[in-house]
Order: structure tokens, then sequence, then C-alpha cells
């Protein structure tokens, strides 16, 4: 359908009616893609994420249906917090969190960060497609590395958590073409938290909320590291699986 322009009435209505060279040319090269272990929303470019399409670049990882989770209890968040509150997106990849928060509410101001510029160039098209370029504030940078103390009401990420060692384990499909910045969490997993609930303990206001999304079995790892940094736990959100997948934190009021 996509190949050749057509929605689903359309392609039923032309039957078995020929395909052009050119369409066909087209078809076989998306197929011998396929067939080669890219995954689908790779050929298309894009994927739906919450309300929107987001384009797709070899620096982004495909946005998840797990990670809508997040986007979910950090709206919940960003309500309890002060209005119009300026968040953080850290690693932003095609920028579906940051950009599906900002669609449920305008007023808030979205920094989002990301060490690779590629994955950026990306990010800013699909917020300028979703209408909340105005309030995206891209940032080529090293986790909150940019930010002043106490300047942030909140930061949100889904990090790179897949320990090392699993790397080599996980589906070729995500092995081969989601890019390894955003999958390797170091050597076990967690090294993306301690550095984002170390550099958030200083760039978040007191009072200001911390999200994360977890690779599996990671909550009472994470729940520690955000301790040991002055962070209340607030809330563990489950994802369709069931599996614990985003947690909300709190910094204390100091
Ligand atoms: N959820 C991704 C996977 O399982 C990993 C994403 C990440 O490390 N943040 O492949």
């Amino acid at each position: 359908m996509d190949t050749l322009g057509l929605d689903a009435a359309a392609l039923i209505l032309r039957g078995d009616g020929a395909v052009s060279a050119s369409d066909h040319e087209r078809l076989e090269a998306r197929a011998t893609r396929r067939l080669g272990g890219e995954p689908v929303h790779r050929i298309l470019g894009r994927r739906a994420f919450f309300d929107h399409e987001f384009a797709l670049s070899p620096e982004t990882l495909e946005p998840r249906p797990d990670t809508e989770v997040l986007v979910l209890l950090a709206d919940e968040a960003l309500r309890a917090s002060r209005p119009a509150p300026v968040f953080a997106d850290v690693g932003t990849g095609t920028g579906a969190i940051g950009v599906s928060l900002l669609a449920l509410d305008p007023a808030r101001i979205c920094v989002a960060v990301d060490l690779s510029a590629g994955a950026l160039a990306t990010a800013i098209r699909n917020a300028g497609l979703a209408g909340t370029a105005a309030h995206f504030l891209p940032v080529a940078g090293d986790y909150l590395a940019a930010f002043a103390p106490a300047s942030l009401d909140a930061v949100v990420s889904n990090p790179p958590y897949i320990p090392c060692a699993e790397i080599d384990g996980l589906a070729p499909e995500v092995r081969r073409f989601d890019p390894m910045l955003a999958l390797d969490g170091g050597a076990d997993g967690l090294d993306a938290y301690r550095r984002i609930a170390a550099e958030s303990a200083d760039g978040l206001r007191a009072g200001g909320d911390l999200l994360f999304e977890i690779g599996l079995g990671q909550e009472a790892d994470v729940r520690a590291i955000c301790a040991a940094r002055g962070f209340v736990w607030r809330e563990t959100r489950r994802d369709l699986a069931g599996i614990a997948r985003a947690l909300w934190f709190r910094r204390d009021i100091d």
C-alpha cells in the first residue's frame, strides 16, 4: 500500500490490475530489504507512536509501544507540576517522548537533548510534523551538561539500558538496525541511570520530577540509584506485558 501510494480501498478496487514497471521495481527493492531482515518501519521510514507518525533515521531508535507508558506517566507528573513546565527529554532520538508530551499540552516546553546530531535533525523534523516545533528546543549535548542548576521542572528519559553482555543476544532486527548508542547501557545496563540521576539532582529544581523507562528486572536497581541521589519514589507503571516499565521520582524539597 505504501509503496504504491494506495489506501486499502483503492488497492482492493484495483484488483489484480497491472503494476507499472517502476512500482514493480520499488516493491522488489523493499521486499529484498525485508528479506534481508530490515524491520518494516525502517523500510517505510516512519513509525506511529502515541498520536503521531515519527520519521526514523539510522541514528534513531524505533519508538516502541512500551514507551507510551512512560509518556502517560510523565504527562501525569507534568500536570501535577507548575503551569507551563520546562522538561528535558534526555536522549530524545526521534523526539517521540518529548513531542508526544507537547502535543498533550502545548504550554509545556521541551528541551530535547541528544549526543547524535543526526538524531536531533530527525527529532526537529518530527516536532515540525506534529505541529510542536515552537516549544521543542533541540540541544546537542551529553546528558544534562547544558542545564543550569535547578533550571528544570522535570527530566524524562528512555536511556540506553541493555547490559553489554546481552547486546549479542538481541533480536537481529534490533541489534542490526537500532543505533548502539541508544541501546548499550554499559556493563550492567545502568550507566545512563547513574549519570542522569546524578545530574538531575543538580539540574532539577527542588520538588522537580524524574521519569525513566527501564528494562526488564531493573526496577530495584534504578530505585536504589535514584534514592542514593535524594529522589523519592512516587510510582511504577507496568506495560501491557505486565513488566515494570516506567518509574516516577520526585526530587526532595531540601
Ligand atoms: N526497549 C529497547 C529494546 O528492548 C531498548 C531501548 C533502550 O535501551 N532504551 O530493544
